[in-house]
């Protein structure tokens, strides 16, 4: 029998790990992106493998900050006005999600995604040959007053009662753990499960790198048209190549996947969910570990080319220019728990990514309800680098037929 082929658009850590998770399984694989492996979205992000985040990213506590949020440009979460009527539908649908029974349903769909994380990923850095890009170190949250503190007693308790029990601290034994961490932090807590990865590009590339190895192929370019006639996608319409037949489809695009589902007939809200990040060589703090801080929605990781401040929601659209005020306002905060923080320098880097973000905090993993051969791997949002190997395992399993260890109903696409 001829070996199956899988073309696979978008090579970020999804996309990849699709690849790798479809060769194991016997698959040729072609992987198309019109930029380099793990320079999209996947470039930047804070390296979290936050397994244990099963809390929905879009929920009331969100939406009752809101009201502040929006009078701050540089704060948590932002909607640039001009942006808001294009971003209502999907902010409408996310605020129905907040219902008490979504919510209690969306946490237990995340939670199902959560036990393989790690040895998924050990899975893909074992063999491309980077296992040391992992740090098992917990990601501890700090606060610096009780009110925070005490706020987040229903997630712990959520959290434990899934399996992921969050360990607390006093401010004294934050800093016995981090001598870095401000006399002001008077609580700290373990995330209930959240390891980082030294490098997040790397962690990217190295896979692509191991599935080219294994004989796969990586084309630069851009995919403009899906074509397909009778319930089958054909031919993707390359901007450089022309015409490019297929066999089977996967679409891992990330905050740009709903433009190619749209073109198969699919309709699927996907809003950008912009995050900024800083990156100081010469920070003057020494971390073992990740940092996450209560008063905002971002992470401080020390990371292989320095301290890395990543986080915040921007709603703007795809295209809109990157207010860099925001990367800005992430070193002030974190300064205020770090107060060994240096100034940016001009070896300081800042860079904008685009989170595939969904009005219910799941991705969409699996089949299209249009085309017989394709599949969906995007809108991971703020976990799109923990779930990844994940779902490269899950849509490896679905192309091939094995059953699913878990249910994938809530991640299916036809749900907007
Ligand atoms: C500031 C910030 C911090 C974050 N922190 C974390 C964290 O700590 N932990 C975590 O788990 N997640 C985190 N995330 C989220 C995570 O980075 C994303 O969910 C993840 O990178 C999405 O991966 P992806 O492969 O879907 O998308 P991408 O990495 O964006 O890959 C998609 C690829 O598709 C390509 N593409 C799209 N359309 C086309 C087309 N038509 N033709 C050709 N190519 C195309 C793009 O060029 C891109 O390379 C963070 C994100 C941000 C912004």
């Amino acid at each position: 029998m001829a070996q199956p082929h899988a073309t696979i658009i978008g090579a970020g850590i999804i996309g990849v790990s699709t690849a790798a998770f479809l060769q194991r399984a016997g698959y040729r694989v072609t992987l198309i992106d019109r930029l380099p492996p793990g320079e999209g979205c996947s470039f930047g992000n804070a390296g979290g493998v936050a397994f244990a985040e099963i809390m929905p990213t879009m929920n009331p506590g969100v939406y009752r900050k809101l009201p502040g949020w929006l009078l701050d440009p540089s704060g948590p979460l932002t909607i640039r006005w001009s942006y808001l009527p294009k971003a209502l539908p999907w902010l409408m649908a996310a605020a129905r999600n907040t219902l008490p029974h979504r919510m209690k349903s969306i946490t237990a769909a995340r939670a199902d995604l959560a036990p393989r994380v790690v040895s998924d990923f050990e899975t893909l850095l074992k063999a491309a040959g980077h296992h040391s890009l992992m740090v098992y170190q917990d990601t501890l949250k700090l606060y610096d007053m009780p009110a925070q503190f005490n706020g987040d007693a229903h997630e712990r308790a959520m959290k434990k009662s899934h399996g992921f029990e969050c360990q607390t601290f006093t401010g004294d034994e934050c800093r016995e753990m981090e001598p870095a961490i401000a006399k002001t932090v008077v609580h700290g807590a373990f995330h209930g499960g959240w390891y980082f990865v030294k490098n997040p590009e790397r962690v990217v590339k190295s896979i692509a790198e191991q599935v080219v190895r294994n004989g796969g192929e990586i084309i630069a370019d851009d995919v403009s048209v899906v074509h397909s006639t009778d319930g089958k996608a054909t031919s993707l319409s390359l901007k450089q190549r022309g015409e490019f037949p297929i066999d089977r489809l996967v679409v891992c695009a990330g905050a740009y996947s709903h433009l190619l589902a749209r073109q198969l007939g699919e309709r699927v809200l996907l809003e950008a969910e912009r995050g900024y990040h800083m990156v100081l060589p010469n920070s003057g703090v020494s971390l073992s570990r990740s940092l996450t801080y209560a008063r905002t929605t971002g992470a401080a990781t020390p990371m292989d080319m320095g301290l890395r401040l990543a986080g915040t929601d921007e709603f703007a659209g795809l295209d809109a220019a990157p207010n860099w005020a925001r990367a800005d306002a992430l070193w002030k905060v974190f300064k205020r728990i770090l107060p060994g923080l240096n100034e940016p320098d001009a070896a300081t880097t800042r860079w904008m990514g685009r989170r595939p973000g969904t009005p219910d905090s799941l991705p969409v993993i699996g089949p299209s309800k249009r085309a017989s051969n394709v599949w969906y791997g995007f809108g991971h949002g703020h976990m799109g680098l923990t779930w990844g190997p994940t779902t490269g395992r899950l849509i490896s399993e679905l192309m091939t037929g094995i059953k699913s260890n878990i249910d994938l109903s809530p991640f299916r696409v036809d749900r907007f």
